[in-house]
């Protein structure tokens, strides 16, 4: 068995990859291959952290657009996050992985509050950790909570699974033919070039923090552990 080349991570799953192809909702075979995945890099020894999305339930930008207040419309965002996290925690300890949710936004009887150092002792004792509601703030986006909270919990790299591309392209491929895969890319670049892959915040913080993000795809199964294990699939994004 290749050993693992992280000792901690944070994953971080869009809403949308948890939705398979309708797009929209919970699609509990989706849910449950991305679990056994998970599983496989647990086994490994590796303490895994969790950031889920919303966008598959409700994005703040699209209640905004139709005229609502921001903060409300992001706020129902970050309740969103919580509904996939309690999903995503039923199903890993379906198959027998020890999970708690950690919530931004307090919720008591549902999940713990986030509290930083209690999330390291989860993670120590080989517990999956998902990080529910974001950063707990509206105007920011759970791609800014992946790299808080992998500053705050020293990981080492964030992981981020596409269910619709399995990189960072010099343009969109679907609609360019003619786009190419990179490889390897600075924060610098990505945010130059205006690519797509997370926003500028989030961007900023994880090249001043200097934590790598792989961006890769999770439709194909055991991809995760892939990663983990230091093949080269995706884009790297690192450095200035
Ligand atoms: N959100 C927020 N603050 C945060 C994280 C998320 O206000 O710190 C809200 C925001 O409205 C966002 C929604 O939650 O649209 C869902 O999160 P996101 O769009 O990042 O989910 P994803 O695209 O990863 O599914």
């Amino acid at each position: 068995m290749t050993t693992a080349r992280y000792r901690r991570i944070v994953l971080k799953l869009s809403g949308e990859a948890l939705s398979g192809k309708q797009g929209y909702g919970i699609e509990p075979t989706v849910i449950q291959s991305i679990a056994a995945q998970v599983k496989e890099v647990a086994e490994l020894g590796v303490e895994v952290a969790i950031v889920v999305g919303g966008g598959n339930i409700w994005r703040g930008k699209v209640g905004s657009e139709m005229g609502m207040d921001r903060a409300n419309a992001d706020y129902m965002g970050m309740l969103a996050t919580i509904m996939n996290s309690l999903a995503l925690q039923d199903s890993l300890e379906n198959i027998g992985i020890p999970t708690r949710v950690q919530t931004s936004i307090e919720m008591r009887q549902v999940a713990e509050p986030y509290i930083r150092r209690k999330a390291i002792r989860h993670l120590e004792k080989k517990r999956v950790v998902i990080f529910a509601a974001g950063t707990g703030n509206p105007y920011f986006s759970t791609d800014t909570t992946a790299a808080l909270r992998a500053a705050e919990i020293e990981a080492e790299v964030i992981l981020m699974a596409k269910n619709n591309v399995d990189g960072v392209y010099t343009d969109d491929p679907k609609v360019n033919k003619e786009a190419q895969k990179y490889e390897n890319l600075s924060y610098m670049d990505m945010l130059n070039e205006g690519l797509g892959v997370m926003d500028s915040t989030a961007s900023s913080l994880c090249m001043d923090n200097d934590i790598p993000l792989i961006v890769f795809s999770i439709t194909e199964e055991g991809n995760i552990k892939r990663v983990v294990q230091g093949e080269t699939i995706g884009t790297t994004i690192r450095g200035k």
